[in-house]
């Protein structure tokens, strides 16, 4: 049968691939199994069987295919350029069209749909903050029970979504703030520390309200029409401001991509798109973000697979970090993935905390107590493994705090 979508892996794409072997030691998946089909090889010559007509869009593929993390550790290193993450994203929506299951088709509604609708999350969060006070959280199944205990302390605190904030100073430009489907309720101090480090640093911030989820885990899932739909949304949202940030580096990643999703003009949004962690480095560099002399003792960083692997984005959070007083220590040569890798943590349990309990191994021996880690999945992984013994935390999380202990101002004015 074939391919059937408009998203299918291609020809050209899957040429790219000389199965030189190179990218197979940097594969979390086949490092824990040794199998070919657990490798990024594989993966792509079972696309290239199903294009070719000789295997199909069946359980023996969609295993090999769920089974990838996505991580693109495999894309970083490959001399051949082969885009991975583009034909994974192309594979899962053949599977999700071809093969779907009852959780499949489940997926769909709660990532392509739930995760965009305000109220829904709003509501899913009020239900988690009365758990997590009441303790009901420790009856949820096991990777659920793992991922909840992974969330900081839910407080409720007020919204981001149609709030502007006014520059300190002379006005740079404007940026315009991704709220994020689950940053904004779960995550509001990292949306705290990016606003108002680029007030300080003399750009207004505006969260526009017709935005909504960037798409990332509807397409990672293979929901690709939803993924259109809120790249294409997003794209008319974020019209007309000078820079788009994310402060989570999944969603950075995906806004990155969104020529794919949402064409000339979704490329015209993608050249704008700056991880707030490079911008904040950028600023530092530039002297327009000082950097602290109180010396503050380690930090381990953990390099999020779609900050380092999909957007190459080293050196920024370590800059930050240093900019802050910190002194960042290396736990992982490899990057390997720390497990989180969106829904996997949940759809394969097992497989998520084995590269988990690794990486909490790591901090354990990097003699620091605190992690810096930008993107949300990854701190709730650690947070989980590690325990309240460790502080997990975005890297401006951690300089903005410093910052605001270093001039004595209590929390940013954000203007409504
Ligand atoms: S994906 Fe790249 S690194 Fe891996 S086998 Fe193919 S060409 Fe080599
Ligand atoms: S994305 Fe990660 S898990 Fe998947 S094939 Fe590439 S390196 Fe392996």
């Amino acid at each position: 049968m074939g391919y059937v979508t408009a998203e299918a892996p291609t020809r050209t794409e899957l040429s790219t691939c000389v199965q030189c072997g190179l990218c197979l030691p940097h594969c979390p998946t086949f490092r824990l199994t040794g199998m070919e089909t657990a490798s990024p090889r594989g993966r792509l010559m079972a696309m290239s069987a199903v294009l070719e007509g000789v295997a199909e869009v069946d359980d023996v593929f969609a295993e090999i295919i769920d089974f990838c993390l996505g991580c693109r550790a495999c894309e970083a290193v490959c001399p051949g350029l082969t885009p991975y993450g583009r034909l994974l994203e192309g594979a899962r929506a053949e599977i999700a069209v071809q093969h779907p299951t009852r959780a499949r088709r489940l997926r769909r509604w709660l990532l392509g749909r739930a995760l965009g609708n305000r109220t829904a999350v709003a509501a899913a969060t009020a239900v988690a903050a009365v758990a997590q006070r009441t303790g009901v959280g420790r009856i949820l199944p096991g990777p659920i029970r793992r991922s909840f205990a992974g969330l900081r302390r839910l407080e409720g605190r007020e919204r981001w979504v149609g709030r502007r904030a006014e520059p300190v100073g002379e006005v740079r430009g404007t940026v315009a703030l991704l709220a994020g489907c689950v940053m904004e309720p779960w995550f509001p101090q990292v949306h705290e520390a990016t606003v108002g480090l680029l007030r300080r640093a003399g750009y207004r911030v505006v969260v526009p309200r017709r935005q909504t989820c960037c798409g990332a885990l509807a397409a990672h899932d293979g929901h690709a029409a939803d993924a259109h739909r809120m790249a294409r949304r997003n794209v008319v949202a974020f019209a007309g401001a000078d820079l788009v940030v994310a402060d989570a580096a999944g969603c950075s990643a995906h806004l990155k991509e969104y020529g794919h999703w949402a064409g000339e003009a979704g490329a015209g949004l993608a050249e704008r798109v700056r991880d707030v962690t490079e911008l904040v480095a950028e600023l530092i560099e530039g002297d327009l973000l000082p950097r602290l002399a109180l010396p503050r003792g380690p930090v381990a960083v953990q390099d999020p697979c779609h900050l380092r692997h999909a957007q190459r984005i080293i050196e920024a959070p370590r800059t930050i970090l240093r900019a802050a007083g910190y002194e960042p220590v290396e736990i992982d040569v490899d990057a390997m993935c720390c497990g989180a890798a969106g829904t996997y943590a949940i759809l394969r349990p097992d497989t998520s905390l084995e590269l988990g309990e690794r990486k909490a191994d790591q901090i354990r021996t990097s003699g620091s107590t605190i992690v810096a880690s930008a993107n949300p999945g990854c701190e709730m992984q650690l947070r989980s493994l590690l325990g309240p013994a460790y502080r997990v935390a975005h890297p401006v999380e951690l300089y903005w705090e410093a910052l605001v202990e270093s001039t004595g101002r209590i929390r940013s004015e954000v203007g409504g």
